[in-house]
């Protein structure tokens, strides 16, 4: 492509709204242009860095066995009501009306579209397993988009879909995917490291993140040094709190707690069976009261409640009782968690700072306790040893931290879908059996700019090759016949040899061309000055590394294949 017949609007300055370096250097480097909070228009290279990437995932898609097809945007209430998430997904579901007073929404993920298509057209057992692909916009109204198309509210999204005939098949069938997300997120070019994860909005019964490392990233992991353990904090049994927040620790005492209610009191009160509890902060809210922030499922019928420390007494404040929460329904799990409270201000702050928890004794607890000071992760692992249950912690060695971009989740989802929507097949005995089902996304647009995150210098992108929007930038340094001849002979050259190459033809100084090439960041810059050409000279450089060697321009198209 010639740099005069597209449209590069490059920046010279900091768009003043951008705060990360993905966001700041896509605006600047021509590639993107907002429209409204979290929606953008793609402008020709960034479009062409997306179809890189959507590339990358079909081939991989396609190669794990899956089929693609192409769900519509709006979809009817009736489906999500089927499955109780119309109520439940909360003010991130985009809702309207169409003109007969209908209500739609505006897919922000396809459980409910993909299952019906799975019950209407799918018999027998003969016809599975199945695992159906889209590449799609997905809209999600996000209370806080931004840092640009890492949380946008309209973005790409790869989601896939897999029904099988049992578990096992399901268990396959992620297995499969969680191989094909590890060579896509390779081929990309990424540093990455696939994490244990909560499952969130979607559900279901065991999850995996793919997590592109990055300082600017938005979520915490916790990793094992030797490599055996990594997951979400979201989902880790380990919950660090970072020290710096917290005022200084008080001496740990040991009280008594007698007629607090038990963890089966607490169970029974939600209507839940005492195996569905997963996850729970426990903390004070006054000097004497233990507080339990339960984390569910977005399901009321789903919340799952956890003693942290293996506590057996607990009183229960569910979220309506603290008012700091606000907008959080019983069972309502958004603003619950960590991560979240983190965010609540100094009253959740200090009351994590010195907490009761849980003794494993009947009527006792300990106040004032003080994570980094009472805690080891070995300490840990035997008050959790000493559950029932939970036989085998893994995270016993050193564990450490490190921020990440979400850039895939894997869902084994189970019969949940299946079973509310009653998508059923015939088995080889001709019983009637619930899909077994599993959920797999790819943030198609956070992919490229969680890849800007961790390819960059002060000057601007440096693409990894496959997903660079041009391998070369062609610069010619000035409008002279002979340089402007062999500028042209190289730009045909290399498309002939399939090489893509974005020619900057413009009548500009070397120094904006420069900047320019540096910013948008290509792999290779072949530059073509009229001195080094009098010498028989070009020059390519390597944009990764800053490298760059003298050749004769006969020699630059053999190099660059
Ligand atoms: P997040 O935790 O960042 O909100 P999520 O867990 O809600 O993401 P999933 O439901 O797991 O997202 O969707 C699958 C993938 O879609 C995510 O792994 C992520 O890469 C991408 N994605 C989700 N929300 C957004 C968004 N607002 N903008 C861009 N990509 C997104
Ligand atoms: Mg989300
Ligand atoms: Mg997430
Ligand atoms: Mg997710």
């Amino acid at each position: 492509m010639r740099v005069s017949e597209t449209l590069i609007p490059t920046l010279r300055e900091d768009p003043g709204e951008a705060e990360t370096v993905s966001h700041r250097y896509m605006l600047r480097a021509g590639m993107i242009r907002k429209v409204a909070a979290g929606i953008y228009t793609y402008l020709p290279l960034g479009l062409r860095v997306l179809r890189k990437i959507e590339k990358i995932v079909r081939e991989e898609m396609n190669r794990a066995g899956a089929q693609e097809v192409l769900m519509p945007v709006a979809s009817p209430a009736e489906l999500w009501r089927e499955t109780g998430r119309w109520d439940f997904y909360g003010k991130e579901l985009l809702r309207f009306k169409d003109r007969h007073e209908r209500d739609f929404c505006l897919g922000p993920t396809h459980e409910e579209v993909i299952t019906d298509l799975f019950r209407r057209e799918v018999r027998s057992y003969r016809q599975m397993p199945l695992n159906f692909y889209q590449i799609q916009t997905k809209f999600r109204d996000e209370i806080r988009p931004r840092f640009g198309l890492m949380r946008g509210r309209e973005f790409i999204m790869k989601d896939a879909y897999s029904f099988d005939r049992d578990e096992a098949g399901a268990r396959l069938s992620y297995q499969k995917m969680y191989d094909a997300y590890n060579r896509i997120f390779a081929r990309c070019g990424l540093t990455f490291r696939p994490v244990e994860a909560d499952t969130g909005l979607i559900g279901g019964t065991s999850s995996h993140e793919f997590m592109v490392l990055a300082e600017t990233g938005e979520e915490t992991i916790v990793y094992s040094e030797e490599g055996t353990y990594a997951a979400n904090v979201e989902r880790a049994e380990v919950l660090p709190p970072d020290a710096s927040e917290l005022p200084a620790p008080r001496p740990l005492t040991a009280v008594s707690t007698p007629g607090r209610r038990t963890v089966e009191e607490v169970t029974k009160f939600l209507k839940i069976a005492p195996t569905q509890l997963v996850k729970t902060l426990l903390y004070t809210t006054g000097k004497d009261t233990v507080a339990v922030l339960v984390r569910g499922d977005h399901d009321v019928n789903e919340i799952k409640v956890k003693h942290l420390l293996g506590a057996t007494d607990v009183e229960l404040v569910v979220p309506e009782r603290v008012p700091e929460l606000t907008g959080a329904p019983v069972g309502y799990a958004g603003p619950v968690g960590l991560k979240n409270i983190r965010v609540l201000a100094d009253w959740a702050v200090k009351a994590m700072a010195n907490f009761v928890v849980g003794a494993n004794k009947a009527d006792t607890h300990f106040v004032d306790a003080n994570w980094a000071r009472d805690f080891t992760v070995d300490h840990f692992a035997d008050l959790r040893n000493a559950q029932a249950g939970d036989p085998s912690p893994r995270q016993d060695g050193t564990l450490k931290t490190a921020k990440g971009i979400e850039v895939g989740h894997v869902f084994m989802l189970g019969t949940k879908y299946s079973q509310a929507m009653k998508a059923t097949f015939l088995d080889a005995q001709g019983q009637e059996q619930l899909a077994v089902m599993g959920c797999y996304g790819i943030g198609v647009s956070r992919v490229a700019a969680a890849s800007v995150e961790q390819n960059h210098d002060a000057k601007g992108i440096k693409w990894p090759i496959p997903i660079a929007p041009f391998h070369v930038t062609l610069l010619p340094l000035s409008q002279s016949e002979p340089v402007t001849q062999l500028a042209s002979s190289l730009y045909r050259s290399m498309q002939e040899s399939g090489i893509e190459v974005l020619w900057d033809d413009r009548d500009e100084r070397a120094g904006v061309k420069f900047n320019d090439a540096d910013l948008i960041g290509a792999p290779f810059h072949l530059v073509i000055g009229e001195k080094g050409l009098a010498q028989g000279q070009v020059e390519l450089k390597v944009r990764q590394t800053g490298d760059t060697k003298k050749i004769a321009p006969d020699q630059a198209l053999p190099t660059l294949t």
